[in-house]
């Protein structure tokens, strides 16, 4: 698969229950070799949607295809997709190897990659172990060595993060990151975006069912425009800045204290200099004055707030 052939397509896929609907008419191509962070708030859709792609649930209405195959043929494609949907269902009085070993039987695998998939998610020297007596983020590893038993050319990994801390949630994305280096399609949901900013270099973000964002992620940030938070001593002087500010064209608000200038479409280190050199020939001298650009997640809390939709 080449990175810009699709690896999952959408083409108005709508789950209902009763008259709730749960996943609204989504239509998106997810390109094959990304890490694509599926986010959206509790209750959004993803579980529902990631169901939907494995052949678990079926659609109310609309189409979709998995590596190029129709999601009512799951037989034509499963074989090719690893998943880890609610948490990993294995034995807890089997050690993980043995675990693995029977899930290979099961699923008709190389045993032959057992091995190499422990050493993967980090478990080489605890497949000794019994599942029972591993932490929550080796049980979640564990789930996502038996997915990858398949040689899978797409991992589908619903909230895997849920849970863990902080610790848990590093290794996580790390051993995301491994499997993307391998050449996988990864889709992972989670509800946080922060948990998934440094590993997804795409995004699908939906809330209540539908579409607000299908794109790179190193264009998400730049939605927002940069702020320059600017401060005085004083509120008179802060109120002749604001002035100032607004003299100069630039819409100013206020928060905590401060002035916060947007930067709409304007380099914000220049505005910046700018604004220092007219407060100074005005006599103003700043107490404050910093860029504050855009993160993902001040991108994303924007977006569903309605601000930038
Ligand atoms: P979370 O982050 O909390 O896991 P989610 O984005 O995965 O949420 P879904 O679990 O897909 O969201 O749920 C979407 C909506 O569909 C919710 O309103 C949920 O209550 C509803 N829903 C999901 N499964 C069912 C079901 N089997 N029967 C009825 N309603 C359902």
């Amino acid at each position: 698969m080449t990175e810009r052939s699709s690896a999952v397509c959408l083409d108005g896929l709508t789950k209902r229950y009763g008259t709730r609907v749960a996943v609204d008419a989504l239509t998106v191509d997810i390109p094959g070799g990304v890490v694509a962070g599926f986010i959206g708030p509790n209750g959004a859709g993803k579980t529902t949607t990631m169901a939907m792609l494995l052949g678990l649930v079926r659609p109310s209405a609309g189409t979709a295809t998995v590596l190029g195959e129709p999601i009512d043929r799951p037989d034509r494609y499963l074989g090719r997709v690893g998943a880890l949907v609610e948490g990993p269902a294995l034995w807890p009085a089997l050690t993980g190897v043995e675990n693995l070993r029977v899930l290979a039987r099961l699923g008709r695998h190389d045993a032959g990659r057992i091995p190499a998939v422990l050493e993967l998610v980090g478990l080489a020297d605890r497949q000794g172990d019994r599942f029972a007596e591993y932490s929550l983020g080796m049980k979640q590893r564990l789930g996502i060595a038996a997915a990858l038993l398949g040689d899978p050319a797409l991992l589908v990994l619903d909230e895997p993060t849920n849970g863990l801390d902080p610790v848990g949630m590093t290794e996580m994305r790390e051993l995301i990151g491994r499997i993307a280096a391998e050449g996988r399609t990864v889709l992972v949901s989670s509800h946080l975006l922060s948990e998934l900013e440094q590993v997804a270099d795409w995004l699908l973000i939906i809330d209540g069912g539908r579409l607000v964002y299908a794109d790179h992620a190193s264009r998400f940030a730049q939605r927002t425009s940069p702020q320059i938070v600017l401060g005085a001593v004083g509120h008179g002087e802060l109120l002749r800045l604001a002035r100032l500010v607004t003299e100069h064209g630039f819409e100013v608000g206020r928060q905590d204290g401060q002035l916060v200038v947007t930067a709409h479409g304007a380099d914000p280190g220049s505005t910046a200099a700018s604004l220092n050199q007219a407060a100074a020939s005005a006599g103003i001298v700043l107490s404050e004055l910093h860029v504050l650009r855009p993160t993902l997640e001040s991108s994303y809390l924007n977006l569903l707030q309605g601000a930038d939709r």
